[in-house]
């Protein structure tokens, strides 16, 4: 199965289905990124947050698979947003993972509460990150439109995605469009709303009549939409099936009709980023 690529806004290319880790317990990271690589997964998503970065680069050294053959994405944690803390934490982020090199390093929350609402420098730092090569490419994540809207104005920098909740139950129309109009791409998290979304009617008869499972057709809804994905699975099977969607498409009808399960602020799964405000302990 080959996994089509999207190009960026700084002309590199990212693995439109990637393997999110999320929940993925540290100790048990490096056998689960492992059997992800195995099923053929070259696109892993962490963070700093999920304290799994280090089986992460167990599991990728332990591959052999090139460096270059991987894309790598992290993200930055909510209590080192100064500037100076974000670019410590860079540095982190880059000898947990064991590589000199990171794909995507993406402002995790803009925790517009924090700080003094002052989410630029921690962007303007994070865009300075690029000159040195170790980043290839920086984003943001859960950027509300008007966030997304006064970093590009007061920084001149679009990021290249900006990874934000989207699944059928809450299609986040608002932010995916801003996102698309400053030119970031969209990736969608908790794309199978954390298998909320499996058991409904509307993609159980969708599912049946191309006889896939409902988690299959919901990730190529997302695929359709132009969206990046990266399910999270601690199944070598059902890796194996959300890996399985390049095979097979969905009519416009289709891809309407899932959108249109859309229930508004009551369909999310996580917090909204206007008020998340957390920080972990000192
Ligand atoms: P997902 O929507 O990927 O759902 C994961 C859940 O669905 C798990 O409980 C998993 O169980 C189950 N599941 C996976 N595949 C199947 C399947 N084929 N059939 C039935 N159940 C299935 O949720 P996530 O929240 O993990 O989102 C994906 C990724 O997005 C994260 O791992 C993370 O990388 C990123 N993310 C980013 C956030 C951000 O703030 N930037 C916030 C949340 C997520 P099991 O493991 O038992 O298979």
């Amino acid at each position: 199965m080959t996994v089509p690529s999207i190009t960026l806004n700084d002309q590199t290319t990212i693995p439109q289905l990637g393997f999110g880790t999320y929940q993925v317990p540290p100790e048990q990271t490096a056998e689960t990124v492992a059997a992800a690589l195995e099923v053929g997964y070259r696109h892993i998503d962490t963070a700093q947050m999920y304290g799994n970065e280090r089986g992460v680069g167990e599991a990728v050294r332990a591959s052999g698979i090139p460096r270059d053959e991987l894309y790598l994405t992290s993200k930055l944690h909510n209590h080192v947003h100064r500037p100076d803390d974000a670019k410590r934490a860079f540095d982190e982020t880059l000898s947990a993972l064991g590589v000199d090199r990171l794909d995507l390093f993406l402002i995790h929350w803009p925790l517009p509460t924090r700080y003094d609402g002052d989410y630029v420098s921690t962007w303007r730092a994070l865009t300075e990150l690029l000159a040195d090569g170790r980043v290839t490419s920086v984003g943001v994540s859960n950027f509300q439109p008007e966030h997304l809207d006064r970093i590009v104005a007061e920084t001149g920098v679009v990021p290249a995605v900006n990874q934000i909740e989207v699944h059928p139950y809450f299609t986040n129309e608002a932010a995916r469009a801003a996102s698309i109009r400053h030119g970031a791409e969209v990736e969608a998290w908790s794309p199978i709303a954390q298998g909320q979304v499996l058991a409904d009617p509307v993609i159980n008869r969708i599912a049946q009549a191309h006889e896939r499972t409902p988690a299959q057709v919901t990730l190529r809804w997302h695929i359709e939409r132009g969206d990046i994905v990266f399910p999270k699975s601690m199944s070598p099977e059902r890796m194996r099936e959300n890996f399985e969607i390049f095979d097979f498409t969905l009519t416009a009808d289709e891809v309407a009709e899932i959108a249109a399960l859309d229930r508004g602020a009551e369909g999310r799964t996580g917090p909204d980023p206007d008020t998340f405000d957390w920080v972990p302990e000192a």
